[in-house]
């Protein structure tokens, strides 16, 4: 297995940091379809051979600066001896990989299905995933584009706050637990408010109300008769 003309891995590239680093070389695995498994990774070094045993492959990298820094690969052997992978499924694709693979589609389909990544991982990696691996990953990119239920809720009195100050006469309330856990929210928008004023006072009965209503009528002339009598 010879290494590809555009294979981001190379002697003296940069990486801004060690977390952007593994994911260069988590997305070449994949689509290599070869697995590594890790020597050292500490905050200042990175070191990954191919995980079959007596392939030459690998990566060595340090950080130039200050700890967890940029990170440059010093030695570097992308030829791999090995057959590559043996088995279906792949070490490095994780829940992780999965949602930023994920994430450009979520986007423009949010309803898209695990069962449907699953088929469209294999198709296009050759690579099996779980069900569940995939549900993990479509999640995980949910998140990175609405953010966590925690953030959610921890904006909450921010959001209220806007509301007020951006909308007059409007009501924002934030009720919580003894225990500081949100409990429920009102939201009275001013404009809203406002509006009632200008509707017209109706009583609407239905069906059922008419004749309940009917009914209360003939036993009190009922009752009133008898008592007149
Ligand atoms: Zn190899």
């Amino acid at each position: 297995m010879t290494e590809h003309e555009q294979s981001p891995l190379a002697i003296d590239i940069d990486f801004g940091n060690l977390t952007l680093l593994k994911e260069a070389c988590r997305d070449w695995a994949i689509r290599k379809t070869f697995e590594f498994k890790t020597v050292r990774a500490t905050k200042t070094r990175y070191e990954i051979v191919c995980k079959q045993e007596g392939c030459p492959w690998r990566l060595y990298a340090r950080s130039i600066g200050e700890a967890d820094n940029i990170f440059r690969i010093i030695k570097y052997n992308g030829d791999h001896e090995c057959f590559g992978l043996m088995h279906t499924g792949h070490k490095q694709a994780t829940a992780k990989f999965i949602a930023s693979w994920i994430l450009p589609k979520l986007k423009q389909q949010p309803d898209h299905r695990p069962s449907a990544m699953v088929i469209d991982f294999k198709t296009e990696f050759g690579i099996d995933i779980e069900y569940s691996k995939a549900l993990r990953g479509k999640e995980r990119a949910l998140e990175m584009i609405h953010g966590t239920f925690e953030d959610a809720y921890k904006a909450m009195p921010q959001y209220c706050g806007d509301i007020e100050a951006t909308n007059p006469g409007s009501i924002a309330s934030l009720e919580l637990t003894s225990d500081n856990q949100f409990k429920c929210v009102f939201i009275s928008f001013g404009a809203s408010a406002m509006g009632f004023a200008h509707c017209r006072p109706l009583i609407g009965l239905d069906t059922k109300a008419f004749f309940l209503l009917l009914l209360q009528l003939m036993l009190w002339v009922n009752y009133s008769r008898s008592h007149m009598l």
